[in-house]
């Protein structure tokens, strides 16, 4: 890696143009001038290579030198990533921090995970077993919330020859070693933007609860599914994902904060791993991943961190749990894309974006899924991607086209979040295609009555909006009593159901037992209503007390 491979020809911004002198590899990582800035190989034509560097170029002058690494962007894998803080290419931050102060050098060189570490490893098998690939060596506890298998890496296969005793082990120890003299060890390295093989694809059909009333129950998210959760400024984005990152039934939380404003990002590597975790009342950091784009990272960086992210996110799901991914926001990492296409000089497609945005987020949701892993145990990992679409406008292209490949469509509504109506998820222009596999889990663990009582919730909300556009026309008073009856029993809905108060602790969350028995007494009440006033009588519907439901400790 010390012989130059080539010579810096021009530099514009983070795009560098250099002569190759030994054949470079697209896609290849690269470093770049003295102080050797990190770059991958993007374009390769007429003995030039068009390389992206992940860092600010200033000082880099023509004629510097190039150095290959020989690799592919590869994404550091094994115990030591849980609490972790990355930047979109895993630089380590908070380790680069400590030894930099906050000033982050160029170049500065860290390995994602610690050398010196020592982990208590624990063998799972004795010498002269033949093992294959995502065969378990052993596991050493990564964080008291959660153990971290050692596997036989994909493609590795043979009979132990040694395996080393229950101690303390750095992830380059040998752990193993195999009668063909390969050694493995704790760590290993995946490309970030291929695939990572199992054994076999599932359909994602079970829900992966998220303890929010208006999710789970209207638009529900599969376990290995995709949402796509568009909202402006103010909406509601931030503290949703703190209440997915804390509630949803998930092991492993990884979450991509990708370009957002410098501030917003210091203020979630801040706040994210401190919030409580409610299952073992630890801090969410032992099972949760942060990969944070710093302002002062070229945009090619973001481009990566989605890649980076989801990689650490197939490696869990392949170590048998259950990943939940959120990226905020999609449109920062598009218009990622759409500046790196414009430095290359591409033919723009709609609004400026490349025609291959399409294409690309399809590389990034194509990654979700719930799968039999290579050791036979099952895995998911679900991808939650907020979107900031300009203007609120829906028909965007990064709207648009993630809408192409997600199921679950949570839009959150400025005028629910103006009237303080949180979460601010808007039931008309939210989705999601049920599975039928979503549909038997509800009815076999908590009524078979779900989807039915669902469907009739559905309508009535659909009627009262019906309803509600007439009254403004004549309004209420002029309304026959049962729509007005309708009518307020769908604000009673709306407070007493729709709406969840993340800072109320009997009510940030809300088990799947409870979303049905409110869920069903309000359809109760509902029916009792109607047969009254058919009858001549009054509804006599107590809505206060439906309203109170759902902040009444559960008995
Ligand atoms: P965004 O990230 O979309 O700009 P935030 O998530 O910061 O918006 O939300 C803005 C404000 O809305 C929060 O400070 C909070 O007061 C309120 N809010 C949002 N969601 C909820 C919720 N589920 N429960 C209570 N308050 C909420």
């Amino acid at each position: 890696m010390s012989e130059a491979a080539g010579v810096i020809t021009e530099i514009s911004g983070w795009v560098v143009r250099a002569r190759p002198a030994i054949p470079l590899a697209l896609r290849e990582v690269v470093l770049v001038g003295n102080e050797r800035l990190i770059g991958e190989v993007i374009a390769l034509e007429r003995g030039a290579a068009t390389i992206q560097v992940y860092e600010e170029t200033e000082g880099v002058a023509p004629g510097d030198p190039l150095f290959a690494t020989g690799q592919p962007l590869s994404i550091e894998l094994g115990p030591g990533l849980l609490g972790g803080v990355f930047d979109g290419v895993q630089r380590p931050l908070r380790s680069l921090a400590e030894a930099e102060g906050d000033f982050i050098g160029r170049g500065a060189q860290m390995p994602a995970l610690d050398r010196e570490k020592l982990w208590d490893f624990t063998p799972a098998l004795e010498a002269g077993r033949d093992v294959h690939e995502g065969d378990i060596l052993g596991s050493v506890p990564e964080t008291p919330a959660l153990a971290h298998p050692i596997v036989v890496p994909p493609g590795v296969s043979g009979k132990v020859s040694w395996i080393a005793a229950a101690g303390p082990l750095r992830i380059t120890d040998v752990i193993a070693r195999l009668d063909d003299g390969r050694e493995l060890t704790m760590l290993q390295k995946w490309r970030a933007r291929v695939r990572r093989p199992v054994r076999e694809r599932l359909v994602p059909d079970a829900p992966l609860i998220t303890g929010q009333r208006v999710l789970d129950t209207f638009f529900p998210l599969a376990r290995g599914g995709t949402a796509a959760m568009p909202g402006g400024f103010g909406t509601g984005k931030t503290v949703t994902q703190h209440q997915l990152c804390r509630w949803a039934e998930a092991d492993v939380i990884i979450f991509v904060g990708c370009g957002e404003r410098g501030n917003e990002i210091t203020q979630l590597i801040d706040e994210l791993p401190r919030l409580v975790d409610p299952r073992t009342k630890r801090l969410l950091a032992e099972r949760s991943i942060l990969i944070a784009n710093t302002s002062n990272m070229p945009v090619s960086a973001r481009e990566a961190s989605l890649f980076t992210g989801v990689t650490i996110g197939e490696y869990y799901r392949d170590l048998g749990y259950d990943v939940l991914l959120l990226a905020d926001s999609l449109s920062r990492w598009a218009e990622a894309l759409r500046e790196i296409s414009g430095r290359l000089g591409e033919m723009p497609a709609e609004e400026g974006y490349p025609p291959y945005l399409s294409s690309a987020l399809a590389a990034f949701f194509e990654r979700a899924g719930r799968v039999v892993t290579l050791s036979g145990e099952s895995g998911s990992l679900t991808i939650i991607t907020a979107i900031s679409p300009p203007a609120g406008d829906l028909t965007e292209p990064v709207t648009r086209h993630a809408g192409r490949f997600v199921r679950t469509f949570w839009t959150l509504d400025r005028q629910l979040a103006a009237a303080r109506v949180f979460p601010a998820v808007s039931t008309r222009a939210s989705y999601s295609e049920v599975p039928a596999g979503v549909k038997s889990w509800w009815s076999a663990e908590v009524s078979p009555q779900w989807a039915t009582t669902r469907e009739e919730a559905m309508k009535f909300l659909e009627e009262a909006a019906l309803i509600e556009e007439t009254a403004r026309l004549v309004g209420v008073d002029s309304l026959p009593e049962r729509e007005r009856f309708l009518l307020r029993l769908s604000d009673a809905f709306q407070e007493g159901f729709l709406q969840q108060n993340a800072y109320d602790a009997n009510d940030a969350c809300c088990t799947p037992a409870r979303q049905m028995t409110l869920l069903e007494a309000f359809m109760h009440a509902r029916d009792e209503g109607l047969g009254r006033i058919a009858n001549g009588a009054a509804p006599g519907v107590d809505f206060a007390a439906l309203q109170r439901m759902k902040t009444e400790p559960s008995s």
